[in-house]
């Protein structure tokens, strides 16, 4: 054990208290290749044309609401995100909030990147520079591959797609799978252009609308993990199962005089097409991600849209689908593990919930191993629009397990052995088998 790193061992390891962990659950929780089932990560050369690349980039998701949250004015936040504010003003608005902040686990996250990818242990004044640097230099074709696979260990990331309105089609696919995105369909106005755009179908009633749809998912099916739908983001997740007639006549209604159509009508075409999304899901075999619980970014936070047992009647009306709810619904994660427990179409997916309250993470996956069946759970999903966060996140994310198999095993609640064999399951097998991942992958990683 001598040669093992300081956070293999449980010693110590950056600013947390030294905790027990078994290095032998550590090792070979560290060892496992993972499925990432939730990022938002661009393609390389989406990346790579980037400007403006320097540290406050890799604070830039996530971390950013932590450093408002601790009472950084938004204007400072603006211009620390601007590409050409110089680097001493920015490390200058940054440096009070991130040592008001640097606490949390968002930040953590980047931390543990800087320290492990850019090889610097402390960040300040003149740090910021060098790494500004070590990451300019670094960045050349290859470093996405580098980051998620040969330095955090993922096979695969599936990738929900900020950049396209439904589905990105044009991926690396030795890395990366997509998600169909479904949200637009939730909102209003409808992307009727983009539907149009994508499928050729002309959408002039209620009809081509439900056939583009059914085009975008056969086009699209073949390739996707799952579909995903966010829009807890600005709605209630009661979805109405409205009358296929209901829907027509207010959609029709909407295309001659869309300014008389007023919310409750937005909602009925909304909920009668996430009925219909879930209903081509089934018969494509892909899974349904949905974002539950807790809401990126500060300041508007309505907890009434994000309580998960909100979508209870699709889980009774589609026992055949297979659903998947994100974010453990902090902070509602009892609900999720109801759910998880009694429904046997509800899947659960741990991504972003390791950053969003470390401690509640360890405390839920252990809370999920007795009480639900440990083949419904996706432990990771890093939730990233760029590799270096991921990295740090999984990083913590192995830790927490570890430490949840550790406390299990001393318990005597399972053997070393099973532990070994659900942190597997969690992170890499599982996925494997709910999203038809060997049906579907066209290539294997290098
Ligand atoms: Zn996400």
């Amino acid at each position: 054990m001598a040669n093992l790193p300081d956070w293999q061992t449980g010693r110590s390891w950056l600013s947390l208290p030294v905790m027990k962990i078994d290095p032998e659950l550590q090792q070979a929780v560290d060892a496992i290749r993972v499925i990432d089932t939730h990022e938002h990560q661009e393609e390389e050369s989406a990346r790579l044309a980037r400007k403006g690349f320097d540290f406050a980039w890799l604070f830039e998701q996530y971390a950013s609401h932590d450093l408002v949250s601790a009472g950084m004015p938004d204007d400072h936040l603006q211009q620390l995100l601007k590409e050409d504010v110089p680097l001493d003003r920015k490390w200058t608005l940054f440096e009070p909030w991130y040592h008001a902040s640097r606490n949390t686990a968002y930040i953590k996250a980047a931390e543990i990147a800087i320290r492990d990818l850019y090889g610097i242990d402390e960040l300040n004044a003149s740090t910021a520079v060098e790494l500004t640097e070590r990451m300019q230099s670094r960045n050349k074709p290859g470093i996405v591959k580098w980051i998620l696979q040969s330095e955090a260990g993922i096979d695969l990331a599936q990738v929900n797609a900020l950049d396209t309105t439904f589905f990105r089609k044009d991926t690396d696919r030795s890395v990366f799978m997509q998600d169909i995105g479904v949200v637009s369909l939730l909102g209003w106005p409808l992307p009727l252009k983009q539907l149009t755009e994508e499928t050729g179908i002309e959408i002039k009633e209620f009809k081509h609308y439900v056939e583009a749809i059914d085009a975008l998912f056969d086009s699209c099916a073949p390739m996707a993990d799952a579909i995903k739908q966010q829009s807890a983001y600005f709605r209630a997740q009661r979805f109405e199962d409205v009358p296929d007639d209901d829907a027509a006549r207010v959609f029709n209604e909407a295309l001659k005089n869309p300014d008389r159509i007023d919310e409750q009508q937005q909602t009925v075409i909304q909920d009668w097409g996430f009925h219909h999304c879930v209903q081509q899901s089934i018969k494509h075999d892909l899974p349904i991600k949905i974002h539950t619980g807790y809401k990126a970014g500060c300041n508007y936070m309505d907890v009434e849209h994000i309580k998960p047992t909100k979508l209870t009647n699709v889980f009774l009306k589609y026992p055949d689908a297979r659903f998947d709810l994100f974010h453990i619904g902090y902070p509602y994660q009892e609900e999720v593990l109801a759910l998880a427990k009694h429904f046997r179409n509800v899947h659960v997916d741990m991504c972003w919930a390791w950053i969003i309250d470390w401690h509640a993470s360890i405390r839920f996956f252990k809370q999920y191993l007795t009480a639900v069946p440990a083949n419904k759970l996706f432990a990771f999903g890093g939730d990233y629009v760029i590799a270096e966060p991921a990295y740090g996140h999984l990083k913590l994310a192995r830790r927490g397990i570890a430490r949840a198999l550790t406390e299990l095993v001393e318990d005597d609640y399972f053997t070393k052995q099973q532990a070994i064999q659900v942190a597997s399951m969690v992170l890499r097998e599982n996925a494997i088998e709910n999203f038809r991942i060997d049906k579907k992958r066209l290539t294997t990683p290098a």
